[in-house]
Formats: C-alpha cells, structure tokens, sequence
C-alpha cells in the first residue's frame, strides 16, 4: 500500500532527511586514503546518535553496520571493515536515519584522492542520472516517467543500469512500498500523489549492467568488476515537482 504523509509525518521526515544529509556533510572531510571504512561507521554511527535519532540500517534484516560503504566495483549493501580507502577509489556511503519514528535515506559517492577520468564521468553522470529522475516527479506523474528518466539519461551515456534493485517508498519504514526502478516506461505504473514520500537512487555501472552478490550475502558487485555509482535522495511529491528532503540547496 502506499500511503500519502499527513503534515505532522512530512515534517518528521524532514528532519530525519536532514540528519541524513549532515551526516554525509560531517564524513565527507573523513573520505581521504587510509581511513578504514569501520571508522566511517563509528564516526557516522555516533553523530547520527548526537542529533536523537537511530541507524535505520543497524541490524536491519541482519546488517551488521550503522552505514553501507561500497567501493570500487560494489555496487550497494558492502559492509564497513578494517578494510582503508586507497587514494583512486571511489566510495558509495548510503546513509539511513530514524528520528521520532521517521526515516531518512540518501547514498552518495565520493572520489577518495585523485579519482581517474572514467571514475569522474561514472560520479558525474550517475549524480545527473538521480536528477533527471528528480525532475520527472510530480503530483499526476508516474513511477515509469521516473524510470524512464534515469535510463535514458544513462542508456545516452553509455552506463549499465542495475535493475535488481530499486527506489521506494519512505516513510516509518525505510522501505515502504512503491518500488521506483530506475527503468521504465513513460505513462506506466503507479501515479504519484503530492504528500507521497519516495526514494530514487540509480545505481550505475561504466560496464555491464549484471551484478552478482558476495558470499557475505550482502554486498553487491558489478559482474565484470568495473566501477559502480549510487546517488539517492529522500524526497517528497508536491504539486509541480518534489522537494528534497535529504539535501539543501548547495548538496550537488
Ligand atoms: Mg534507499
Ligand atoms: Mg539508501
């Protein structure tokens, strides 16, 4: 079912969407070469503690960690380790807050020192992928317009599209239904409605589309090992467009 946030809902998300995204603001200046990924996990599980609201993803289904950190060639759910970034990587955080009941989901990746020109235009193009997505939500509007949006900014540039996993509904719980993919077709599926609150998160690859799963039953890679992006807001369906929850004005 999906359901349409009352006011009082809509406003707790916000601020468990903006949790979420000072969380990222406070990591980033951490994503340099030699800090281990479970460091990410404390400092992000700490801070997230300090604004009075909990890790959605700590033990969720069984996840063992507070964040998602997914470099290189893992494309989503890569578990936090002793494992230390390398300058020339690239890091995929995605980030899930719960505040008063509500949550907040944004993931998004960062270059970790000097990054090659492919794994730049990989970064670029899937953060326009997750806009062009954006762009296409609207009251009246429908799952597929979203879809469609996403695939063919990233079909036009040449990325794979991961269709195993998908968008969603957020509310109080982090996934809620509708699925949002990020394929489609333009009028298909189900319309949205202002007060809707979704998640789009496009998850791209510089080669294949295929991905496998590790042995750790979490942690997805792309099958040809190449690089993989994910950029994700949490935003909320209104008259002519959406407003981000997860963002402000200046987080592109
Ligand atoms: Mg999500
Ligand atoms: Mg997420």
């Amino acid at each position: 079912m999906i359901s349409i946030k009352t006011d009082r809902e809509i406003e707790l998300l916000k601020q468990a969407g903006h949790i979420v995204y000072l969380t990222h603001k406070y990591l980033e200046p951490y994503i340099k070469p030699g800090i281990t990924t479970k460091q990410l996990d404390k400092l992000a599980h700490d801070f997230i503690i300090s604004q009075n609201a909990t890790c959605s993803f700590l033990n969720y289904e069984g996840f063992p960690a507070s964040i998602c950190t997914s470099i290189n060639e893992e494309v989503v759910h890569g578990i936090p380790s002793n494992r230390k970034l390398k300058n020339g990587d690239i890091i995929s955080i995605d980030i899930g807050a719960c505040y008063e009941g509500y949550h907040g989901d944004s993931a998004w990746s960062y270059p970790v020192g000097k990054i090659s020109e492919e794994k730049k235009y990989l970064l670029e193009h899937t953060k326009k992928a997750l806009y062009e997505g954006l762009k296409a939500v609207k009251a009246g509007a429908r799952i597929g317009d979203i879809g469609y949006a996403v695939e063919s900014y990233a079909k036009k540039h040449h990325l794979g599209v991961v269709e195993e996993l998908v968008g969603h509904g957020v509310g109080s719980s982090i996934h809620e239904d509708p699925e949002v993919p990020n394929y489609g077709q333009k009028n298909t599926g189900h319309i949205l409605k202002e007060n809707m609150v979704i998640a789009i998160e496009p998850m791209l690859n510089l080669g294949t589309a295929n991905v496998l799963m590790l042995d750790d039953d979490w942690t997805i890679i792309t099958e040809d090992n190449k690089p993989s992006a994910h950029f994700e807001h949490t935003v909320v369906v209104t008259k002519d467009g959406c407003k981000i929850l997860t963002g402000d004005d200046n987080f592109e």
